[in-house]
């Protein structure tokens, strides 16, 4: 493939060039998106997955950006948002979303239609198929946990639906592969509107107080190990508040590095390494990451596209 003509999806997606995913992160980092995608219907997301693969364009997925480390070097290929996906629509005591609902959106939702099950996930920010990839939730419970199926994109062009168990996710893990989420149905429980936001609220404030929550920063870097955090690791061998280029280990919680202005990702991907050597020199546990780090591009080859 070599390049792609600007109106070669016109009739699944609007495109744009050179997108910077600095704009699209909430670290606030990464060069451009040679395309960038923001498909309006799931049905369109799907056959433009399907178009894309045909024409042997590489592509990757973004929701809110939430959890993930955008290359420096930008993305050579597609970058396929899912801001245009945002429908949501209730069955009895399910919702039915798009992969773009916004987490807040549905927990928002939720409390008005007195439905229960996804009080955890205030405060967290991110779209549903990426909170899906990643399991995301707390250290005891996971959004997969609330899935009754999915519908997926799998590489090939071919749907399908699946259970949880199907997929068997684990933590802060959605298995999902190169599976893409087209949409979900959740099972939630229904329960009077005051007993749900007195819930999310008691989580709100936790977070509120252990958490960054208003600097740039994409959640936790490294997973808990099994029966032990992160955060406390990290803590104990003097990492908290350490500085790297533009990258602060957070004053306020140990697991969550700050954007402080101007960091790049090479800072980030520096500090993360420096993390995990001093927590495994001098605490014997060997961190795993939690953000995802997109690689940073190779330089473009007459073959390459
Ligand atoms: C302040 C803050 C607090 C946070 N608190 C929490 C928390 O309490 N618990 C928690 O679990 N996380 C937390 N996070 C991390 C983040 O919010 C979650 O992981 C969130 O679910 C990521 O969703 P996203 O849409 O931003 O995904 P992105 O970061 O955009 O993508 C994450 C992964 O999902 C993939 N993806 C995106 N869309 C799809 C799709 N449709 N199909 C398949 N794969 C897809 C991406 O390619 C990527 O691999 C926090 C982050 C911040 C910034």
């Amino acid at each position: 493939m070599s390049t792609v003509s600007p109106d070669a999806y016109a009739d699944l997606s609007p495109m744009r060039l050179q997108v910077p995913l600095a704009e699209w992160t909430t670290l606030r980092i990464g060069g451009p998106a040679e395309y960038f995608f923001q498909p309006p219907k799931p049905e369109q997301f799907a056959d433009l997955l399907t178009r894309l693969e045909m024409d042997e364009v590489p592509f990757r997925l973004l929701g809110a950006g939430a959890n993930v480390l955008a290359p420096d070097g930008g993305v050579l290929g597609a970058v396929i948002q899912s801001g245009g996906l945002r429908r949501m629509f209730r069955e009895e005591n399910c919702l039915r979303l798009w992969p773009g609902v916004t987490l807040p959106q549905l927990v928002r939702s939720a409390t008005e239609l007195g439905l229960s099950g996804v009080e955890k996930l205030i405060g967290v920010p991110g779209h549903i198929g990426g909170a899906l990839a990643m399991n995301a939730g707390s250290s005891d419970w996971g959004i997969w946990q609330q899935v009754k199926e999915v519908t997926l994109w799998l590489p090939g062009g071919e749907l399908v639906a699946k259970t949880p168990q199907q997929i068997q996710p684990g933590y802060r893990n959605g298995n999902l592969g190169e599976a893409v989420v087209l949409e979900v149905l959740l099972e939630l429980e229904v329960k009077p509107k005051a007993d749900v936001k007195k819930e999310q609220e008691a989580y709100l404030r936790k977070k509120n107080v252990s958490q960054p929550v208003t600097l740039s920063t994409a959640g936790c870097a490294f997973r808990n190990p099994q029966g032990g955090s992160a955060g406390q690791l990290i803590e104990s061998v003097g990492l908290k508040g350490w500085q790297c280029g533009g990258i602060q280990v957070s004053p306020l919680h140990a697991n969550f590095l700050v954007n402080t202005g101007g960091a790049t990702a090479a800072d980030v991907r520096l500090a993360m390494a420096h993390i995990q050597k001093t927590v495994l020199d001098q605490a014997g546990v060997a961190l795993q990451t939690e953000l995802v780090i997109w690689p940073e591009p190779l330089p473009k080859t007459e073959s390459s596209f």
